[in-house]
């Protein structure tokens, strides 16, 4: 029987769904920095995800450690009685990722997915401070239940909620009020006076490049000096990693290189390194102040995302080579997308950020989704990100081969030209103007 399964999908699936919109193709297969329809068609992936599979599509070693997991009947799910699984990924990530960076921290499984991860956090930091509201910024992401909802910033995402969502205080993020403006200052003033209207806050929660929000970066500046303010006015610092963590902005931490030591911090997404659902929150050791169960739910860590979890570790986080290929492949997509700007100045493109989350705006607003469009067609599967989409994000599997990562960009530059003769933006004004 032949199926048209992308009849089927929108036959029966909600009007909710997204991405399979932008890119019109039923998936079958997937390897490395390749996926491939049903027609044997191959994509190259820079979007992987949205940093799920940070070390590329079915990875054959950790295909393995799962296959082998499996066949020999070993336990799936446990909720959260102790599993060989579970504590050898907690021996793995102790060992491999928190004792060589000096860091101390408890992990607690908050539920499968990101927004799990956050949830859990902010109730704790509520629990621990006693205190009501949780600060958060301007373009923010931290996924769809309430209380992450809550300290998100996009309207339309928000508004989904169908209720008021309070209990947070959204201040500027670094860059937002344009250059010479540090928004901490104004931060600062408002925590400072008593008569502000702001409440003092149980915690703030940032990402360190705000991914979805439009891939804003934050300087590392701005994040000790966030550091400092959480110290001055008793508030916990919670940095939610789970898009520029585990690798995406260059390092396993996305903070490190700001050496802050956040009270709190969510990983998700690349965690399980084989698209199976695993998040963590981990707490600083004095602020784990839970009753057991008192916070709770019933896929708190899957045996098989512990698997393949803690076979990442092993394989890329034993030593610094995968940082600096990550550093490498990094560097070249920036240097690409600043001659990219200044190859057709008439797209007003500028570049920002770190690792191998890297993008370009464009002044023109209908460009980077035009760019996702055509690239699709010419076999590129790439996302936009920012209010009005006007942000073209790249982020290719970390472990991207050259050559694919070369094709990539080719097909970005291909489709920018193809983009701006579609919407008529003249490709032969003179530079610079
Ligand atoms: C994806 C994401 C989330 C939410 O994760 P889900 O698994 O979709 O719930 C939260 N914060 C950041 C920064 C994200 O990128």
């Amino acid at each position: 029987m032949t199926m048209d399964y992308m009849d089927v999908i929108s036959q029966h699936e909600s009007e909710v769904r997204s991405y399979v919109r932008g890119f019109p193709t039923t998936f079958a297969k997937a390897s490395g920095s390749y996926m491939y329809d049903t027609e044997g068609r191959a994509y190259l992936d820079f979007f992987a995800g949205a940093s799920v599979m940070n070390y590329g599509h079915n990875h054959p070693e950790l295909k393995k450690a799962l296959i082998e997991y499996l066949s020999e009947d070993n336990i799936t799910h446990s909720l959260d009685m102790a599993s060989v699984a579970r504590a050898e990924f907690l021996e793995a990530f102790n060992r491999l990722i928190l004792e060589p960076r000096n860091m101390r921290y408890k992990v607690q499984f908050p539920g499968p997915t990101g927004t799990n991860a956050v949830e859990t956090a902010l109730k704790l930091a509520r629990k621990v401070k006693g205190r009501d509201t949780v600060m958060a910024f301007t373009n923010a992401f931290h996924g769809m239940t309430l209380g992450s909802l809550s300290v998100t910033g996009n309207g339309f995402k928000r508004q989904g909620a169908g209720l008021t969502l309070d209990n947070a205080s959204h201040m500027p993020f670094d860059h937002y009020m344009g250059p010479g403006t540090n928004t901490l200052d104004y931060i600062d003033r408002m925590l400072a006076d008593s008569a502000s209207g702001i409440d003092r806050p149980a915690a703030v929660i940032t990402e360190t490049v705000q991914a979805e929000g439009g891939v804003n970066v934050a300087d590392l500046e701005w994040l000790r000096g966030l550091e400092k303010l959480c110290r001055k006015y008793d508030m916990l610092l919670i940095v939610d990693d789970i898009q520029t963590g585990l690798g995406r902005c260059g390092s396993f931490f996305s903070f490190e290189a700001a050496g802050i030591s956040p009270d709190m911090v969510t990983l998700s997404k690349s965690l399980s390194g084989y698209g199976l659902p695993l998040a963590v929150t981990l707490i600083k050791p004095e602020y784990d102040i839970w009753a057991p169960g008192e916070h709770n739910g019933t896929f708190r860590g899957q045996n098989p995302s512990f698997v393949t979890a803690r076979r990442t570790l092993e394989l890329f986080w034993s030593d610094d080579a995968f940082e600096q290929e990550i550093a490498r492949r990094g560097k070249r997509m920036a240097e690409f997308l600043e001659g990219l700007a200044q190859r057709y100045p008439q797209a007003q493109g500028s570049r920002r950020g770190r690792g191998m989350m890297q993008a370009i705006e464009f002044g023109h607003v209908e460009l980077a989704e035009k760019i996702s469009e055509i690239g699709f067609r010419h076999g590129l599967i790439i996302e936009t990100a920012g209010t009005d989409d006007q942000v073209l994000k790249l982020l290719p599997p970390c472990t991207t081969e050259d050559a694919d990562l070369e094709k990539g960009l080719a097909i970005i530059e291909k489709s920018l030209v193809e983009a701006m003769d579609e919407l008529g933006i003249s490709r032969d004004r003179a530079a610079g103007e």
